[in-house]
């Protein structure tokens, strides 16, 4: 099956060999190689030695996204605050994590169809001085819009606050330099993206005296990125507090040689962009319509307007397309009827042409192809 889903991607089989064994997490050697693993994300993220760390945390992306508002925004209201600009479901998802942990939180408008406006945000900010962080999602996995975090940043830098990233479905391919990014306290991405490796855990990548100091304040043991970082310090960056996903983080190192060997974010960025090129062909050459228009359409996933028939119905779409041995995301990240592609994974050209032919073929088997464009 071919899946074209923002996550988890298809994987090279090494990567996933890299799992097929067992293997003891609390073994020094094991230690070591974690650590080195950590060492390797910590660099890929263009943070410094002895200045940032990245750090783990078993679960999924979202647990990482609640540890660092727990760790970094402040419970108390008079200190702490955190401004979300509403650009799509996953920001809504940041919202609800941080109200959750009784966070303060400040929610701003945003367009769904255009990068956020970094004067916008400056003045949010500027209005109220007790907020300390801005939250943003890098490439918003709803709409498909990337954000940009140089301006962005550049706006929370200036205005003295700090800034939590959550750059899941951007990191291994949109590129990220923390040494450039002072404002950032954690910059969050999983392995099951664009770094094409296998899910179990999350990383954000902080620099260490904000999470030394910040050890103890989260409200809870398991999502205390402070913790993490203390805890490593004194055995070793490699140890983990609980039970680790071992195997996941064996297939990361693995995907880690791979994104090397293809010359690093840049080429990637390149492989996942003509994806998308011939995905926004593909579909318009079917008859079908993009939410975004190609100027501003990212390079990861793409929204589509459903075929506007009576009978679309998205389930049966995507289970009859699944006979055709392609999966695609089986809900809605918009209000009008739409469907979801994802272009990202150990994926090229060949697949997503296979693939727009399978839709084709199956929006003909439904009887949903636009008339102008029947086959
Ligand atoms: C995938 C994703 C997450 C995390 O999702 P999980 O299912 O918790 O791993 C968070 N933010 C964005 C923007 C994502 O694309």
């Amino acid at each position: 099956m071919l899946l074209l889903i923002p996550g988890p991607v298809m994987t090279h089989p090494d990567v996933r060999a890299a799992a097929n064994r067992d293997i003891a997490p609390w073994d020094h050697d094991v230690r070591a190689e974690v650590g080195d693993l950590l060492a390797r994300l910590r660099s890929l993220a263009g943070g410094a030695d002895g200045v940032h760390a990245a750090l783990p945390l078993p679960g999924s992306g979202h647990f990482m996204v609640e540890a660092a508002i727990r760790t970094f925004v402040s419970p108390s209201s008079e200190v702490g605050g955190i401004l979300i600009p509403a650009t799509g479901q996953y920001a809504d998802r940041m919202v609800r994590l941080a109200r959750d942990a009784g966070r303060r939180v400040t929610v701003m408008p945003a367009s769904l169809t255009r990068p956020l406006d970094a004067a916008a945000v400056k003045a949010a900010l500027s209005a109220d001085p007790s907020i300390s962080h801005l939250g943003l999602v890098y490439s918003e996995t709803s709409t498909g819009v990337i954000h940009d975090p140089e301006a962005i940043g550049a706006v929370v830098r200036s205005l003295g606050r700090r800034m939590i990233l959550d750059a899941v479905s951007a990191f291994g391919a949109l590129p990220i330099t923390m040494t450039d990014h002072p404002e950032i306290d954690a910059l969050i991405f999983t392995p099951n993206k664009c770094l094409e490796a296998l899910p179990g855990f999350s990383v954000a990548v902080c620099p260490v005296e904000r999470a030394e100091a910040r050890a103890g304040s989260a409200g809870s043991w398991s999502f205390d990125l402070g913790d993490i970082y203390v805890n490593g310090l004194a055995n070793g960056p490699g140890a983990g507090r609980f039970t680790p996903p071992i195997q996941a983080m064996a297939a990361l190192g693995a995907a880690l040689d791979r994104l090397d060997a293809e010359g690093g974010p840049a080429a990637r960025l390149q492989r996942y962009r003509d994806n998308m090129a011939a995905l926004y062909d593909g579909l318009e050459a079917l008859g079908l319509r993009p939410f975004l228009p190609r100027a501003i359409q990212g390079p990861i996933i793409l929204n589509v307007h459903a075929p506007a028939h009576p009978d679309w119905d998205l389930r049966r779409f995507v289970e009859a397309l699944k006979r055709h041995g392609v999966l695609i995301s089986n809900f809605r990240n918009t209000e009008e009827p739409s469907m979801r592609i994802g272009a990202i994974g150990a994926i090229a050209r060949p697949d997503i042409l296979r693939a727009v032919a399978a839709i084709g073929e199956t929006l003909d088997e439904l009887g949903l192809r636009p008339k102008a464009h029947a086959a």
